[in-house]
């Protein structure tokens, strides 16, 4: 008998097998995991995005499943998956919005006639950059024809922005992606509500030869105005006035004239929160930020401003690669060097912990467990240079260290690796940690298998990880139900899922388990009340 039950059970499986009568799939490491639903694929996709592949897959391939999952879920419920679309781009959830731009295109494509509509209303939303509806139009021809719904569309964008919204657009976002706002107006035709719109359109379309006395009232057509002077000034000094008189964006400013300190010191006032997170290591090797200087102060206060932060839809992957970089000393592409000042990295690193916004805590005990194998060390999240899903894994379990009181950190990879990080830890110091951990294959079912033979008492386990699990003699979902049965703790188990794949160890028919998408900046939030509850 026993032969038989080593032979087959449902409660201890080889991870190269399928738990018996089970829905698992086999995943790309060759061992068995669930699929998640085309829903949960969605909110990855737009999360993760997928044009850096994964270990596993080429940017093509994942992009490809990813625009299928899209396509499913258009096709089963166009309107719910525009609203998710929008309230995940709106809500600045994602690190990057060209996986919304995306998917609203391949709805802006859906046979449904209201499926349809519903995105291209949803243009404005979504695109809320000349560089967003750059993008938006490249993917789209990719889908359907420039029809006159989509050519209204792009109208439409256009011609419900005030004269200065538009003239701040025009300005700032030239073109991309071989798309300029020249050849949206030429597409799209919209017809001017105002004499100042249409003045804009033309000096867009054509150029004008002057500025009429009666249009320079006009706060935008005054922008336009100004950058032309811009490209015609000969002296750092009428730069300067330009700036401080009509409050040119930086993008505006001839590249000649970016190198010139005294410029800087001009645009660092009104200068927005993204733009100084970008220009940080430009500002410092020109020497406006320096320690105990006015500007640096300035400009933590600007970076630790959690309102600012959240207005501007700054995300947590953005200040951790700015951080990761700015700490670094020098530019990614290498040209560019620089001293980092101690309070800028300082505020940095509170930005990280506030572009979360406000956090639940949920006053339970807490395995965190890292999946440092392989396939967790590449690509990069998002494209940001720097954050490995691994990287972004320990990162992203500091906003719970930061918040909880009871929590047990531990990193597996093959076998338990001690890992030693807490909240009091500078962010780029847990970064180097968690870069340096070696290597080793993966087996998911290692938090629960450690916390039994330890008798180590948690009411949650949380798992970040790609659900790429293939090694170990059981299964992740099996190893927390004989934790369950042996420490008499009904423990949950939360999956934080670290790349747009389509699995998970969740096993969808256990309630005490749950998904949710890495780096999602309400990821904090749902897993607390999951948890909680
Ligand atoms: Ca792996």
């Amino acid at each position: 008998m026993l032969k038989l039950r080593q032979l087959f059970s449902t409660k201890q499986t080889p991870q190269s097998e399928k738990i018996p009568g089970s829905t698992q799939v086999k995943n790309s490491a060759g061992g068995y995991s669930w699929q998640v639903d085309d829903w949960t694929r969605l909110d990855r996709f737009l999360i993760l995005g997928s044009d850096q592949g994964s270990y596993y897959a080429s940017p093509r391939k994942l992009t490809v499943e990813n625009a299928e999952a899209v396509m499913r879920c258009v096709t089963a419920d166009g309107l719910r998956t525009v609203q998710r679309i929008v309230d995940i781009s709106k809500s600045g959830r994602a690190p990057k919005n060209d996986p919304a731009l995306f998917a609203l295109a391949i709805a802006a494509a859906a046979d449904d006639d209201a499926t349809r509509k519903a995105a291209l209303d949803a243009l404005p939303q979504v695109a809320r950059t000349g560089t967003h509806l750059f993008h938006f139009m490249d993917y789209v021809e990719g889908f359907r024809g420039w029809g006159r719904g989509l050519r209204r569309a792009i109208g439409g964008w256009y011609n419900h922005k005030t004269p200065d919204k538009l003239a701040y657009q025009a300005i700032k976002y030239q073109q991309r992606d071989g798309w300029s706002h020249r050849d949206a107006l030429r597409l799209a035709h919209p017809k001017a509500l105002l004499n100042e719109q249409a003045f804009i359109y033309k000096w867009i379309t054509q150029g004008v030869a002057e500025f009429p006395a009666e249009l320079l009232n006009d706060k935008g057509v005054r922008l336009i105005w100004a950058f032309e002077q811009a490209k015609q000034a000969t002296s750092a000094k009428e730069i300067i006035r330009l700036v401080e008189d009509y409050r040119l964006p930086w993008e505006a400013i001839p590249t000649q004239w970016l190198k010139d300190p005294k410029v800087w010191n001009a645009l660092l006032p009104s200068l927005p929160v993204t733009a100084t997170i970008r220009n940080l290591g430009r500002l410092t090797n020109l020497g406006v930020l320096a320690p105990l200087s006015r500007n640096s102060q300035l400009v933590a206060a600007r970076l630790t401003n959690a309102d600012a932060l959240r207005k501007a839809r700054v995300h947590p992957l953005q200040v951790l690669s700015a951080l990761t970089t700015y700490q670094s000393g020098h530019g990614v592409r290498g040209r560019l060097s620089w001293t980092p000042v101690t309070k800028v990295v300082d505020a940095l690193d509170t930005a990280f912990y506030q572009s979360f916004g406000n956090v639940n805590p949920i006053n339970k005990r807490l395995v965190l467990a890292l999946d440092v194998s392989g396939s967790m060390s590449w690509p990069t999240i998002a494209g940001v240079p720097g954050i490995t899903p691994r990287v972004g894994s320990a990162a992203m379990s500091l906003i719970t260290a930061a918040t909880e009181r009871d929590v047990q950190f531990m990193a597996f990879a093959g076998k338990f690796v001690p890992l030693n990080i807490s909240a009091k830890q500078r962010l780029d110091d847990v970064v180097k940690t968690v870069s340096s951990l070696s290597f080793g294959r993966t087996d998911c079912a290692l938090p629960m298998v450690w916390a039994r033979e330890n008798r180590v008492e948690a009411d949650a386990f949380v798992i970040y990880t790609d659900s790429e699990t293939w090694y170990g003699g059981i299964h992740p979902t099996q190893a927390l139900q004989q934790y369950r049965q042996a420490l008499g703790i009904d423990a949950k188990l939360v999956v934080c899922g670290m790349v747009a794949n389509g699995f998970s160890i969740a096993d969808p028919t256990d309630g005490g388990m749950l998904d949710v998408v890495g780096f999602d900046t309400a990821a904090p939030n749902v897993m607390s009340n999951f948890i909680r509850n």
